[in-house]
C-alpha cells in the first residue's frame, strides 16, 4: 500500500524509522522531531510596473539544541510552510551528522525568481531581512541564513548589507549570513562546497571494498558512469568534480530535457552550450532524451539528483537502473522510493549527509567572520619558510636535487581555499565512517538513510541530555 506523505511527513517517517534503533525516551524523541518556531510573513513590494504584490515568506527554526540556527533561504514558486519545515528539520540532522554546532533552520520566499527584475529581487530580499530582524530571526548568534535553491552570493550580500545598516557597530555582523561574496566576508570555496562535499562523500563510499562488492562495482570513482539531474550550483560542481576525478558523466538533465552520451559529456562545454543556445538539448555528439525526467531512468553506476524534492517516487522508482543514488538535493526521494530501492539493493546515499558540504563550509565562513581573519593569513608564510628550510637541508644532506615541480608542491603553505577544501574532505570522510559503522553495528537497520538518522538523533539527544533539559 502506498501512502502519500507531505515533505515534512516524509522526514518524520524517516525519523520514526530510525528512532526505533535508539534508546531515547519518547519525550526526547518528540522534542527533537518537532519544529520549534515557524515564522510566516506577508509583506508588500512595489514592482517595476508600479503594481503592488503581496509576498509570502517563511523562516523556520527547527531546533534550538544548539544556536545559532542555520540553513538556506529558497526562492521558488512552490515554497510552502510544510516544505520549509521539512528542510529546516533536515538541517538539524545534517549539522549533527557533520559535527557542525548549529540547530536547523530554513527560509523560503514563494516567488519564481526568473519572473522578477534584479531590482525587485533586491527589494524583496531586503524587506524579508528587515522582517527577520524585527522578530530577531536573524543574527550571528541566533539564526544564520545561507543560499539555497534560487538564491546565491548576490542575495546574501543584500542580506548582510541590510543587517549591518540596521545594526550599526555590531562587530560580528558579518556572521549573520553565509555564502556571501568573498569581498563581503565570504570564504573561498563556499560556492563549490556542496558539490565538492557530494563528490568527497560518494568517493569515500566508493572506496569501501565491501560496499562496492555488494553492488558488483569496482572500488573507486575512476571510470564510474554518472548521471546528474540539475545543472545549478550543486549539480554543476558535483558533475565537474566527478569528471575531474576520471568518472564519466554520461547523462545530464535540466528543465528543458535530458542529454546522453556513453562516451561522457564535458560539463563546461554543456554549460557554455546552454548559455549560448538557452538549452542543454542538441549538444554536439549527445542524444536528446524525451523528457527532463528521462535521465533519472538511464542505466548508470551513480545517479545524482541535484534539483528539488520528490523527483523519484513510487511511480518512477521501479524504472531507475542506477546502482548508487547520491542525494545532492534535499529530499529527492519519497519514502516509497526508499522502500523500492532497499528491496532492489540499490544504495541510497542520503541528502542530510551527502549535501552537508554547503553548511560545513558555511560553518568555516561563520568562524572566519567571528575571528575577523582570513584562513592561512597567520601561518602561510611561516610554513613556506619552514618547508623551504627542510627541503634545503634534505638536498644538502643527501646531495640530491628535488625537482622544481615537487619543490613547489612541498614548499607551498596553505591558502584559505586549501584549508577549506581539506577541512571539508576531513568532515565528509569522518561522517561517512560514523554512518557506516552505525549501520555495520546494527545490521537490522534497513538502509543508509536510517543509519544516518540514528547517528543524528543520538547526537541531538545527547546534546539535550547534556543540557540538562532531560535528566
Ligand atoms: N542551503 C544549504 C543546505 O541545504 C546550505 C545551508 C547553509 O549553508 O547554511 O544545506
Amino acid at each position: 500500500m502506498s501512502e502519500h506523505y507531505s515533505f515534512f511527513g516524509a522526514v518524520e517517517k524517516s525519523f520514526d524509522k530510525a528512532a526505533k534503533f535508539t534508546k531515547w525516551d519518547p519525550g526526547i524523541l518528540e522534542q527533537i522531531k518537532a519544529c520549534n518556531a515557524v515564522y510566516r510573513m506577508r509583506f508588500p513590494i512595489k514592482k517595476d510596473n508600479g503594481s503592488i504584490e503581496v509576498i509570502e515568506a517563511y523562516r523556520v527554526q527547527h531546533s534550538h539544541h544548539k544556536t545559532p540556527c542555520k540553513g538556506g533561504i529558497r526562492f521558488a514558486a512552490e515554497v510552502n510552510q510544510d516544505e520549509v519545515m521539512a528542510l529546516a528539520a533536515l538541517m538539524t540532522y545534517k549539522c549533527a551528522i557533520v559535527n557542525v554546532p548549529f540547530g536547523g533552520g530554513k527560509g523560503g520566499i514563494k516567488i519564481d525568481p526568473r519572473k522578477y527584475s534584479a531590482y525587485e529581487l533586491e527589494k524583496i530580499t531586503r524587506r524579508y531581512t528587515s522582517e527577520l530582524i524585527k522578530k530577531k530571526f536573524i543574527g550571528p548568534g541566533t539564526d544564520v541564513p545561507a543560499p539555497d535553491y534560487g538564491t546565491g552570493e548576490r542575495e546574501m550580500g543584500w542580506i548582510l548589507d541590510t543587517y549591518t545598516a540596521m545594526n550599526p557597530g555590531e562587530i560580528d555582523a558579518a556572521g549573520c549570513v553565509t555564502g556571501k561574496p568573498v569581498s563581503q566576508g565570504g570564504v573561498r570555496g563556499r560556492r563549490e562546497a556542496t558539490g565538492l562535499g557530494v563528490f568527497f562523500g560518494l568517493r569515500e563510499v566508493c572506496n569501501i571494498p565491501d560496499v562496492m562488492e555488494k553492488l558488483a562495482l569496482p572500488v573507486g570513482v575512476e571510470g564510474k558512469r554518472v548521471v546528474v539531474q540539475g545543472l545549478g550550483n550543486v549539480g554543476y560542481h558535483s558533475a565537474k568534480f566527478f569528471q575531474n576525478a576520471g568518472a564519466k558523466v554520461i547523462g545530464l538533465a535540466e528543465f528543458e530535457g535530458s542529454i546522453y552520451n556513453e562516451e561522457g559529456l564535458d560539463i563546461d562545454a554543456v554549460f557554455t552550450h546552454r548559455k549560448t543556445t538557452g538549452s542543454i538539448l542538441n549538444f554536439p555528439g549527445a542524444k536528446n532524451l524525451e523528457t527532463n525526467t528521462a535521465a533519472l531512468e538511464l542505466d548508470c553506476d551513480i545517479l545524482i539528483p541535484a534539483a528539488l524534492e520528490n523527483v523519484i517516487n513510487g511511480e518512477n522508482a521501479p524504472r531507475v537502473k542506477a546502482k548508487i543514488i547520491g542525494e545532492a538535493a534535499n529530499g529527492p526521494l519519497t519514502p516509497e522510493a526508499d522502500e523500492i530501492f532497499a528491496k532492489k539493493g540499490i544504495l541510497v546515499v542520503p541528502d542530510m549527509y551527502l549535501n552537508a558540504g554547503g553548511v560545513t563550509v558555511s560553518y568555516f565562513e561563520w568562524l572566519k567572520n567571528l575571528s575577523h581573519v582570513r584562513y592561512g593569513r597567520m601561518e602561510k608564510r611561516f610554513n613556506e619558510n619552514m618547508n623551504t628550510h627542510i627541503l634545503n637541508q634534505i638536498e644538502s644532506l643527501t646531495g640530491k636535487k628535488v625537482s622544481d615541480k615537487e619543490k613547489g608542491y612541498i614548499q607551498h603553505g596553505a591558502d584559505e581555499v586549501d584549508l577549506v577544501y581539506s577541512g571539508l574532505e576531513e568532515t565528509m570522510i569522518t561522517a561517512t565512517h560514523e554512518i557506516m559503522n552505525e549501520w555495520k553495528a546494527n545490521p537490522a537497520i534497513p538502509d543508509m538513510r536510517t543509519a544516518a538518522y540514528v547517528v543524528a538523533v543520538n547526537k541531538v539527544a545527547t546534546s539535550y541530555a547534556e543540557l540538562g533539559i532531560f535528566p
